[in-house]
């Protein structure tokens, strides 16, 4: 058994927001000068390991429900990585002039902009996102946001056998042009306005799972992910179809399925595939490729960096939690509890630290989670969701490799199609300019160069083969290791409460993986824990 504390090592990096709005105080005394004051209740203390989306959004909701009016939520948040924000912050690097973890610059030149989480995801697909458009400036922190319009862009795909971008589309997609739609009704028939049944399907999705974020009172009534879906989707036989399937019942062809929605949305590893997906996955990955005409506003990692801020809550960077156990009845601080309280075990400190209440989000987790519920055998092993790895490794060059699509036009994003895919490479992307300064003398006042930083997304680790390509003259490697959750379909899934006062929002990766998922799910959690508080 670990020993435990109330407040353990502090070795990581804390830090504490002033609360922007301070719940009502628990208690109110009758009159001053009441000669047997009663003593408040405890602070419930609650600890949510990850600060992604989801854990943040748990937090928000604990803090600044009105549900939660009456209740006061101790809250602990611990972050394994460097930032908050979740998967798409974590690119620290070791060589950063801010030291490990900092943030990444191309060349390592710190007058250079550090790679964003925009520069992760692109700021399309990041911003494309229902929670974070015009209608939904509520969600994150309800403050005004200049908002502009992203411009279309061109998606090529390549072939790697044939060397050349056999076909292209734009995104968003009803914005290609007719010469494009021409070449793509050629090849494809009227598979190319079928898959629109898809988007179609994706985009009201969207707009109502942005709509039930926003909304109090909704998610009491999503109890589980069944709970979620059919709220959202109705009757909908996406959840429980295999994407072959929905693609059939559509009147999808192969090849299109094969060489336009395979290469958008099989990412990561080799496990990520149309044919194991479910068909919802499958809409939803296609809708979140298909998010071009989206409006982009701020900052992600500073937005949601100002949410966590603002909550007042302890939030740990470089604090990973490496157990999760049941403590024993009046465990903590030497308190006669009645109730076990949960010990979280984090790396490199010598003493658990006992929370009342525990959400867990972060997809890693999942394995102490089931090992933590087995006592009563909540959630079994097999329910657990698996991920596959994914690799994203930007560049810098001064024109795109032919090898990798570039050429005398190069759209600024291509993907890789089927088998041809280069050692697992899945997509090039064009980032933005560069300009090489050459401070560090080594090239004898060389003049400044313009280059351009590129992202490529694989299954496998190609920094190697990208440096030893010609003219690429910077290479960063980061490997997601809980990239993209495997969603086939599913006749049941876990719970997300898994134990007396343990939670985990990783049922919701049984359907996707996005921010306005688990920013849903993050609040249904946490209304899920004041609903069990208050009983
Ligand atoms: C390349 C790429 C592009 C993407 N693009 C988009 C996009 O455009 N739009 C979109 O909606 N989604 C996108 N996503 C998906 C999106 O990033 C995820 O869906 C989202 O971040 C999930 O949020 P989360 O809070 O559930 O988990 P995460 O973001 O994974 O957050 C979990 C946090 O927990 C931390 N953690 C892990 N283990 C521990 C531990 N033991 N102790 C403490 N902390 C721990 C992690 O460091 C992480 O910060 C993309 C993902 C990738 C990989």
């Amino acid at each position: 058994m670990a020993r435990h504390s109330r407040k353990g090592s502090r070795a990581s990096s804390s830090y504490t927001g002033s609360r922007a709005t301070s719940p009502p105080p628990p208690y109110s005394p009758p009159y001053a000068g009441e000669p047997h004051r009663q003593q408040p209740p405890p602070p419930e203390l609650t600890s949510a390991p990850g600060a992604g989306p989801a854990g943040i959004s748990a937090a928000a909701h604990l803090r600044n429900s009105p549900a939660a009016r009456g209740v006061d939520f101790e809250i602990t948040v611990f972050e394994a990585g460097s930032a908050i924000g979740g998967q798409l912050t974590q690119f620290g690097s070791p060589d950063s002039p801010e030291g490990a973890g900092g943030p990444v610059f191309p060349y390592n030149d710190s007058a250079l902009d550090p790679l964003r989480a925009e520069d992760v995801a692109g700021p399309a697909l990041l911003w494309g996102n229902p929670l974070f458009t015009r209608s939904s400036e509520d969600i994150l922190g309800g403050d005004e946001l200049e908002f502009f319009d992203l411009p279309s862009q061109k998606v090529g795909y390549y072939s790697g056998d044939r060397h050349e971008v056999f076909v292209q589309t734009t995104r968003p997609y009803h914005q290609t042009p007719t010469w494009d739609w021409l070449g793509l009704i050629l090849r494809y028939g009227a598979s190319v306005w079928r898959a629109g049944g898809l988007l179609d399907e994706s985009a009201g999705l969207r707009e109502r799972m942005a709509s039930a974020a926003a909304t109090d009172t909704a998610s009491s009534a999503f109890a589980d992910v069944p709970a979620i879906l059919a709220s959202l989707l109705g009757e909908s036989a996406l959840p429980h179809e295999g994407a072959p399937e929905t693609l059939r019942r559509l009147g999808v062809s192969e090849a299109y399925a094969a060489e336009v929605l395979a290469p958008q949305v099989e990412r990561g590893g080799p496990s990520v595939r149309i044919s194991w997906m479910s068909g919802l996955a499958l809409a939803m990955l296609a809708g979140r490729e298909d998010a071009g005409d989206a409006h982009a506003g701020g900052d992600y990692t500073a937005r949601i960096r100002e949410i966590a801020k603002s909550l007042g809550a302890d939030v740990r960077v470089r604090s990973k939690v490496v157990g999760i156990e049941r403590g024993r009845p009046g465990s903590g601080e030497g308190e006669n509890r009645p109730v076990a309280r949960w010990l979280l075990q984090h790396e490199g400190a010598a003493e658990a630290e006992a929370f009342d209440k525990v959400i867990v989000a972060a997809p890693g987790l999942e394995g102490l989670v089931v090992r933590a519920a087995g006592a009563n055998g909540s959630v079994e092993a097999e329910e657990a969701v698996e991920f596959d790895a994914a690799h994203v490794t930007f560049f810098t060059a001064s024109e795109l490799p032919g090898r990798l699509g570039g050429g005398d036009w190069a759209p600024p994003q291509i993907l890789f199609v089927g088998d041809d895919a280069e050692g697992g490479m899945h997509e090039v992307a064009y980032v933005r300019e560069v300009v090489r300064h050459h401070r560090d003398g080594a090239a004898g006042g060389a003049p400044a160069v313009l280059e351009h930083l590129y992202r490529c997304v694989s299954g496998a680790d190609v920094s190697e083969a990208l440096l030893s390509e010609p003219g690429v003259t910077w290479v960063h490697h980061h490997r997601l290791d809980h990239a993209y959750p495997l969603t086939y379909p599913r006749t049941s899934y876990p719970p997300f409460a898994v134990g007396d006062g343990l939670w985990t929002t990783a049922p919701i990766y049984s359907i996707g993986s996005s921010l306005d998922l688990s920013w849903l799910t993050g609040r249904v959690v946490a209304q899920q824990v004041i609903e069990a508080v208050k009983k």
